[in-house]
Order: C-alpha cells, then structure tokens, then sequence
C-alpha cells in the first residue's frame, strides 16, 4: 500500500470470494476424492467469478503444512484420516486474497483443527492500530500450547500489499521479539499452524509451485516459451507446473525451461514444506484490515 491508496472495496470483494472457494474446497475433501480435481475444481470456481488467482490452489495433508498443489497427473486421492489444509486466494488485478481451512477427515483430529481456529480468533482478538507483533505471536502461542499444540515458528501471517502476497512484515506464531507496531489501513493475514510435532517447518524435494520475478531473456526454446506464457498469464504471482502442462508436450520441457531461468536467478520455487519432526499440522487463516481498535475481516 505504500504511497498507493488501497481499493478496500476490491479487497473485501476478493476476500468474500477467496472464503467462498475454501469453503467449496473443504466440501471437496472427501475419503477416495481426487486432489487434483479438488485443486482444479477450486480454481475454476475462483475463475467463474471473473477473478484471477492470487496463488494455486493449495492442498496439503497431515505434515506437509503447506505449499502443495496437484501434479499435472497427480493420481492422489484423499486417504479417510487425513488433516487437509485448504489455502486458497483469489486476485483482482493486483488485490490479493488468502485464506485457509482445515478438513479432519477422521474427526480425531479435532481438537487441534478447533485450537488452530482459536488460536487465529486469539490473534485477531489483539489486531489494531499500534499492536506489536510479537504480543499477536504470544496469544496465538497461549493458546496453542494450552490447548496442548505447538505453533510453527517458521511460519507465519504477513502484511499484503499490492501485487505482493508476502510482504514486509512477517507476523509470528508466538513471540520472537519484534516489537514492529501495526498500521492502521495496513492489509494483514495471520495464519497459525499448528502441530504435534517440533513446530518448525523445512522444505521437501516436492516442488509443484514457482514464481517469476520479473523479466528475462532466456536462452532456450522451452525457457523462452515458458518465460513468455508466464509473464503474459500470470505475471509475477505464483504459478503451477500443472498450469502449463497444457502449452507443453511433456514435463520434460517445462522442468528444462525452469531450471534455465532458475539459473538465471529470476525463478523462485515454493517446496513444499513438511513438519520437521512428522507431526500432523492444521492451519487456520484469515486476511484482516487493520483499524484503530480493531480490525475487519475481509475473508468472510
Ligand atoms: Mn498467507
Ligand atoms: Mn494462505
């Protein structure tokens, strides 16, 4: 938002919409349900409202915490006692959403899907003009822990500004210390993970997920192409393998052109990212408007 006057009525707009998609994706999660239909189903819901995606769909179980999103053949379905985080987030222009949900298909997990909500409800309890980041990190922790959970420290809410889905702040799951204060008008969303295990998060070799962060002149054909299809479709926001399976005759083509502009240094990848320690993780996310007293949900 530096500088630039925030359209908050196409923030609540995408906001409403990115909820809508989470909660259609959580109808979705179903014993023996295909993901990669569920990741595509929630896409092309995202799409039927005349939006574009802020992200691809991501759908990831038990302790990948985050940052999966189907293979082009992904075969997957759900297994019947997966924990299924649903983060999902629509895009007008440069207006972003991001929201999560978790489906506990065995309902033995119940407690910790309903603590991760709380823990969020906590958070947003103490969102407002002047608020530190670490007090918003230590009530999500309080509650985590007396609840009997670990928040993932090495996950986090952020700010959201124009064009950028992580920005400058990173808004912790319990208190590191960073005594930066809110803003008022200041786009947030916090998102406690929460988990069985160590509570860190590291990266896994399973990468589905990109961004290309600006303009490149590459040296291949298939990068060349794929630098093209991506800065004409989906700019600088992050993209799926998935989505360009289409304009590609085998994912041979798509992985050599990633790794040239890889090379090149304009390529980042989002792994996906699992519990150190194989613990079970849910999430729970909303995006919120700072006010003076308090704060507007926008992911509703
Ligand atoms: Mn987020
Ligand atoms: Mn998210």
């Amino acid at each position: 938002m530096q500088g630039q006057e925030y359209d908050y009525e196409k923030l609540k707009e995408v906001g409403r919409v990115s909820w809508e998609a989470a909660q259609y994706g959580k109808s979705l999660v179903k014993p023996g349900a295909s993901v990669l239909d569920a990741c595509e189903k929630i896409e092309a819901f995202i799409r039927g409202k005349g939006m574009q995606l802020a992200f691809p769909a991501n759908i990831s179980a038990n302790e990948r915490a985050a940052h999966y999103t189907a293979t082009t053949s992904d075969a997957s379905v759900f297994g019947d006692r997966d924990v299924v985080k649903v983060d999902v987030g629509a895009r007008q222009g440069d207006v972003l959403g991001d929201c999560a949900v978790t489906v506990d298909l065995s309902g033995d997990n119940a407690k910790m899907v309903e603590a991760a909500g709380e823990a969020l409800e906590a958070g947003l309890a103490g969102v407002r003009a002047g608020a530190r980041l670490n007090d918003i990190g230590r009530e999500i922790a309080r509650v985590a822990e007396k609840r009997g959970f670990k928040p993932i420290r090495n996950l986090g809410g952020h700010a959201v500004e124009y064009g950028e889905l992580h920005a400058s702040i990173f808004i912790p799951n319990y208190d590191n210390g960073d005594t930066t204060r809110l803003e008022e008008g200041q786009v947030i969303a916090l998102e406690p993970f929460l988990t069985t295990g160590d509570g860190f998060v590291v990266d896994s070799d399973v990468v589905q997920i990109f961004q290309l962060n600006g303009p490149v002149a590459a040296r291949s054909p298939e990068a060349r192409k794929l630098a093209e299809i991506v800065e004409r479709e989906h700019k600088t926001y992050p993209f799926a393998i998935r989505w360009l399976a289409k304009e590609f005759a085998s994912e041979f083509g798509i992985r050599k052109g990633l790794n040239e502009l890889s090379g090149l240094g304009v390529l980042q990848s989002f792994p996906a990212l699992v519990e150190r320690g194989h613990g079970i993780v849910a999430q729970a996310e909303k995006e919120a408007i700072v006010e003076k007293d308090s704060c507007a949900v926008v992911t509703k």
